[in-house]
């Protein structure tokens, strides 16, 4: 067996198919396929459509055409994570298992009133206000409910500190070794009401199954490694280094197109932009 430093540099890009990729999402990409290929890496790419509410076909036939035209070539078969409920289940279920999920029927009007006048309560890092428990200890119904982790109990199971190692930055230029706080989060949903499963049960899963030691990303996500980090050691996965990167707004598609008000991918190239201009725009060039 190789062990850790052995293994190939393997980083991926995973877009939600829930609309047209812009000039964030390219930059994203380019970022995960460089820091790959400079290192003698592979480049992977996975379709996050869990969310059936949202996700739509020619969104990903989008994504394949804009990666192309972009000259991004990938490694391997795209999974997709609809074709993959079984795992993210069974993951659910192992931590169902160790009594760390509860059933939560709770809407959010219910949480707002639960909360109502408590000016002091704490919010998580998207500022959303921490989940008070209602459901933590009461019986519930387990049918079309979401489930949450306990996070006081998933906690209590770490026997080490819990870390990661940032090579790219937050976004107040955090880097090297990172102090994990999940606890920021409360009792996160792991499964929704709607869909069942949830980004932060088939993030994790997915990176594991796919072999990344590499997640390239966002700052936007930056504090969901956090969580990322617990369901790893909660599930026994391996830990990716991270590297997440300044987010690029639309900014960067409308000093390419000027008129346009639409500024996809597919909307600069139908305006005679070309994948030069744009990544250079983004600094691959
Ligand atoms: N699917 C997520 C998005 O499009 C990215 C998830 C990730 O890179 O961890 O924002």
């Amino acid at each position: 067996m190789p062990d850790d430093h052995d293994r190939m540099v393997t980083t991926r890009f995973a877009p939600s198919p829930n609309g047209w990729l812009h000039a964030g999402h390219a930059f994203s990409a380019l970022y995960a396929e460089n820091f790959a290929r400079r290192r003698g890496g592979r480049f992977l790419l996975r379709i996050e459509d869990i969310d059936f509410t949202r996700a739509r076909e020619e969104y990903i036939e989008g994504i394949f055409e804009d990666l192309r035209w972009l000259g991004l070539r990938w490694t391997g078969p795209v999974p997709r994570q609809s074709a993959r409920m079984a795992a993210y289940r069974a993951a659910l279920s192992r931590l169902k298992e160790m009594g760390l999920l509860y059933p939560c029927q709770c809407s959010r009007k219910e949480i707002r009133q639960a909360l109502e006048g408590r000016t002091d309560w704490p919010s998580d890092p998207d500022g959303a206000p921490l989940y008070p428990g209602t459901c933590r200890t009461a019986a519930r119904d387990e049918a079309a409910a979401a489930w949450r982790l306990d996070m006081k109990k998933a906690l209590a199971r770490l026997s080490a500190p819990l870390t990661w190692r940032e090579t790219g930055s937050g976004p107040d230029g955090e880097t090297g070794v990172i102090a994990a706080r999940p606890g920021d989060w409360g009792d996160v949903i792991l499964a929704r009401r709607d869909i069942g499963v949830s980004y932060h049960i088939a993030v994790v899963v997915d990176d594991a199954h796919q072999g990344i030691t590499h997640v390239t990303r966002g700052q936007d996500l930056y504090h969901a490694t956090s969580i990322h980090r617990l369901l790893q050691a909660l599930l026994s996965l391996p830990e990716p280094v991270y590297a997440h990167h300044r987010l690029i707004t639309d900014e960067a598609g409308r000093k390419l197109s000027k008129s346009l008000r639409d500024t996809s991918l597919r909307a600069l190239r139908k305006a005679g932009v070309t994948a030069e201009e744009l990544k250079r725009m983004l600094g691959f060039s």
